[in-house]
């Protein structure tokens, strides 16, 4: 059985008070969701604040990013995920599409970020996705199955078991087009292939795949309802957090 998870990427947003307001007004507003898994991303410097006013809710909290190196050490600007962790963190989102687009990180870096992650206790949050060009060239499965292939590289089974996948095809991110229902549930079933390939079909039965990009309240339900999507990462429509919890609420 997959829980499903619904995650808010709150990207490079929010002060800490904004970050700990949205919190209070989302905590009523989900306190009786217990279908789901539900995750806010605030930056960093929020995470304390967020997680402290989180304790004994139904909200877990995420970071966006974590150093590859796991050990404290001479690695200025780099957050680790043991830090993140002792800030009250459970998950880390690792390789989102802007991470590999603005500060060149590749599928290496994401399998190193990956293994620290899973070595400090944290649930690591793995983005894919192709780009336009990528699924016009026909070539988004290829992408896709590289990326899976190259950031779980060397994960065990047990590992496997910790960590969640999210799909976001590059041009719906941040764009207001989301992949078609039908887009959608074809690469994430395609990801259980890869997985079950690649690692074991229990993996790929027991693994939860994330659908992200350009989520919104109008059309969560339809994606919820598709077989192999197993919740949501959600950027600008988890800001707000009537937005966020009406997402959460999914009709189901
Ligand atoms: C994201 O940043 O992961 C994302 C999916 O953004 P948006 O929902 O705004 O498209």
């Amino acid at each position: 059985m997959r829980k499903p998870v619904i995650a808010g990427n709150w990207k490079m947003f929010k002060t800490i008070s904004e970050s700990v307001q949205t919190v209070l007004d989302l905590k009523p507003l989900v306190a009786n969701a217990s279908h789901c898994e539900i995750v806010v991303a605030p930056v960093f410097t929020s995470i304390k604040s967020v997680a402290d006013r989180l304790e004994g809710s139904n909200i877990q909290v995420a970071g966006q990013n974590c150093a590859t190196e796991i050990k404290q050490g001479a690695f200025t600007g780099e957050v680790s995920a043991e830090l993140l962790k002792d800030a009250g963190a459970t998950f880390v989102i690792i390789g989102h599409s802007e991470r590999r687009q603005y500060y060149y990180e590749t599928d290496s870096t994401v399998n190193r970020k990956t293994q620290a992650a899973l070595a400090s206790g944290l649930k690591p949050i793995v983005c894919v996705g192709e780009m336009l060009p990528q699924r016009e060239q026909g070539i988004a499965e290829s992408v896709v199955a590289g990326q899976l292939e190259g950031g779980l590289v060397g994960l065990t089974a047990n590992d496997l078991e910790s960590i969640i996948i999210a799909y976001e095809p590059v041009w719906a991110i941040g764009t207001g087009v989301t992949a078609t229902p039908e887009q959608a549930q074809e690469m994430h079933a395609f990801i259980r292939r890869v997985l079950a390939e690649r690692h074991s079909e229990r993996a790929a039965l027991e693994t939860r795949v994330l659908y992200g990009g350009s989520v919104k309240p109008e059309n969560i339900s339809q994606l919820m309802a598709l077989p192999d999507v197993d919740g949501a990462l959600v950027g600008g429509a988890s800001l707000d957090a009537g937005s966020f919890a009406r997402i959460v609420n999914y009709n189901r």
